[in-house]
């Protein structure tokens, strides 16, 4: 079957590899009709995040449909979740997924246990009855997508900030994890949201297309910015959602004391010295979301797409197949695309 493999360090390439097949009790087999490009998967291009083999299969977004494995899946419409949990630990118990003791990913490398990526026609995903959703009638493909990854991710940080409605909320990072993040605070109706990127191109599609108050840090010091936009109140909460250490160090000067800040963007093994008495006496509440918990947010995610409170799919600007993946990573690489969907 065709597939997109990691090619060394920063190329991709579109490859023949055997079909995946049912390898443990409970894995299903899907056959992917639609799959997406992820930031992760650019950082693992990048060495980011390490440890990818040659030849090993991308991906972890997708829809498809189950061809192979338990029962009560086979010929339905799923939904992946990128992180793979077991199901049966101390977490998994406790809804804590991003946890779970025997926690993997699909093709994110050895990290990750390994496992083969979903930019391909098939894909293998184990404990199926965990990680895969079927796709609730009157949701497409394109419209379900990004429940099991990005959405998740913008839910999750969501809800680990816990937004309340005086809250003014600065979103670092105006791509597809701050958009969505954004688009899931929304939710919470706090007083504003303010999502911020350097990016002048970033700032237009996130005011064009999901009309945010979007600022350009492009020329000036997020802070600075924030100071104007607020007339000097400044953020309560703030989220990194690009993966920067001085992301980290901008949200720390665009909130008010008392604040909270969540990193959800990838790190890897960045340093960052902490000035422990000035984040003490300001009391900066500083969370790391880790893995987004994917199958504690999905249900809430493709609730709000189905009762039509928010559209992912805008943010989709390429659509491609498969064996134009090369092409689709190029763009999203150069930020031409917000997100790029591949159809096997
Ligand atoms: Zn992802
Ligand atoms: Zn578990």
């Amino acid at each position: 079957m065709k597939a997109v493999v990691y090619g060394g360090p920063g190329t991709v390439r579109v490859d023949d590899v055997p079909e995946p097949k049912i390898d443990a009790p409970g894995d299903a087999v899907v056959k992917v009709s639609r799959t997406a490009i992820c930031g992760s998967d650019l950082h693992l291009l990048h060495g980011k995040t390490p440890g990818m083999r040659d030849g090993g299969v991308i991906g972890h977004e997708f829809v498809g449909v189950v061809t192979d494995g338990p029962e009560r899946f086979v010929g339905h419409r799923v939904l992946g979740s990128f992180l793979i949990a077991c199901g049966s630990c101390d977490f998994c118990s406790r809804q804590k997924f991003n946890f779970c003791r025997n926690r993997r990913a699909l093709g994110l490398g050895a990290l990750t246990g390994d496992l083969d990526g979903a930019q391909a026609e098939y894909v293998r995903v184990p404990d199926a009855a965990v990680n895969l959703k079927p796709v609730p009638d009157g949701l497409d493909d394109e419209q379900a997508l990004f429940a099991g990854d990005i959405l998740a991710t913008g839910f999750y940080a969501a809800r680990i900030c816990e937004i309340a409605p005086d809250d003014i909320v600065a979103i670092f990072g105006a791509g597809p994890v701050g958009l969505f993040t954004a688009l899931a605070a929304r939710r919470f109706s706090p007083e504003r949201i303010l999502l911020i990127d350097q990016d002048p191109e970033r700032v237009r599609f996130a005011r064009d297309v999901y009309d945010f108050e979007a600022l350009d840090t492009s020329e000036m010091a997020p802070e600075a910015v924030v100071a104007g936009a607020t007339d000097g109140r400044m953020a309560t909460v703030a989220v990194d959602a690009v993966g920067a250490v001085g992301v980290v160090k901008s949200a720390m000067k665009v909130v008010r004391d008392g604040s909270r800040i969540a990193v959800v963007g990838v790190y890897g093994s960045e340093r960052y010295e902490l000035p422990m008495g000035v984040a003490w006496v300001r009391g900066i509440d500083l969370r790391f979301s880790g893995m987004a918990n994917v199958q504690a947010t999905w249900d809430e995610a493709l609730d709000a797409i189905a009762s039509d409170e928010l559209d992912p799919t805008r943010a989709i600007t390429h659509r491609l197949s498969l064996d134009d993946a090369v092409a689709g990573y190029e763009l999203f690489e150069s930020r031409q695309a917000m997100k790029v969907v591949l159809q096997p």
